[in-house]
């Protein structure tokens, strides 16, 4: 997996330390492997899961040999990220996907890749400007949409983004549109009006626009580590999250962080940022995620 040679050094280092520094398996091994998680970023609660489900394993297929302990650690992994629908399903109907996140996390450039992603699938796309709070949010997504050919529906600063959202569903409508991206405000710090603004935005769509399929995709920014749990933990109280799009992960090693999102909010992973430029994005593949973190 292009991108992910930080991620996965990292994990490795500290994991393969661990198992290449005993030859038999005991309390002591799965003590320290316990801590070398937890410092990837795994989480304890997963972490915890994680061990439970090695000695099992262990007890069960009657191994002593340390060394035959990474492959049963990639399959339990494995299996811990497989949980969850990880696609996006828009072949099957005209899709709405509502983009949220905190300021900063990578928002914007993810609807821009994200729109060329489904363009080259020949999809039609249009992006909506809801996140009317920040002049330069509705100009960035402007050049985005430029970069990726689509068109974006846009009012003033400061207007309603239900009002956005409104327009832009009759345009999807009318155009025949597949799929309509949504960039959304990201002032968590006041969750009430984020709160509200987002109900108003959910009963516009299902009003108007009762025939598409609906995606509430969270941005994270994969380098803020333990922070995007809490991130995760807060948005999911103002909205239904189907699905995750980690950034960054080109630049940290902090990527163990989609473990833990995964096994602890129980929300699949769809789609991981690679870098700054339209293509790095890839579709989240949770078997080669794994193997590419141990291999
Ligand atoms: P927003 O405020 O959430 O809309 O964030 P932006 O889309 O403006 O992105 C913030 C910064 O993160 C910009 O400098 C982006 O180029 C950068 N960025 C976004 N995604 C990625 C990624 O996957 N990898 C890297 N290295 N940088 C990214």
């Amino acid at each position: 997996v292009k991108g992910l040679t930080k991620t996965r050094s990292n994990i490795m280092e500290g994991i393969d330390q661990v198992l290449k520094s005993f030859k038999k398996i005991d309390e002591e091994l799965f003590e320290e492997l316990e801590e070398a998680l937890i410092m990837a970023d795994i989480g304890v609660d997963t972490t915890l899961n994680i061990i439970n489900g090695l000695r099992i394993k262990v007890k069960e297929q009657k191994i002593t040999d340390a060394s035959e302990l990474k492959q049963l650690l990639i399959e339990e992994i494995s299996s811990l990220l497989e949980r969850g629908d990880h696609e996006i399903h828009v072949d099957e109907g005209p899709t709405v996907i509502l983009v949220i996140g905190v300021n900063g996390v990578g928002k914007t450039t993810t609807i821009g890749k994200l729109a060329h992603n489904m363009k080259q699938q020949n999809k039609k796309v249009l992006l909506a400007a809801a996140d009317t709070f920040r002049a330069a949010a509705i100009d960035q997504l402007e050049v985005w949409g430029n970069r990726a050919g689509v068109d974006v529906i846009r009012h003033q600063e400061n207007s309603d983004p239900a009002a956005v959202i409104f327009d832009a569903v009759q345009a999807a409508k009318s155009r025949k549109t597949d799929v309509l991206i949504c960039d959304t405000a990201g002032r968590l710090h006041n969750k009430k009006n984020l709160m509200e603004e987002l109900r108003k935005i959910f009963r516009i769509i299902s009003r108007e626009y009762p025939e598409a399929r609906k995606e509430v995709l969270l941005v994270l920014d994969a380098t803020t580590g333990q922070n995007a749990l809490q991130q995760v933990k807060l948005f999911k109280e103002v909205a239904d999250i189907t699905g995750i799009i980690l950034t960054k992960l080109d630049g940290t090693a902090k990527g163990g962080i989609i473990i833990a999102i995964n096994s602890e909010m129980n929300i699949p992973v769809k789609y991981i940022g690679v870098g700054e430029g339209i293509d790095d994005l890839q579709p989240f593949n949770p078997q080669e995620f794994a193997k590419a973190l141990f291999a």
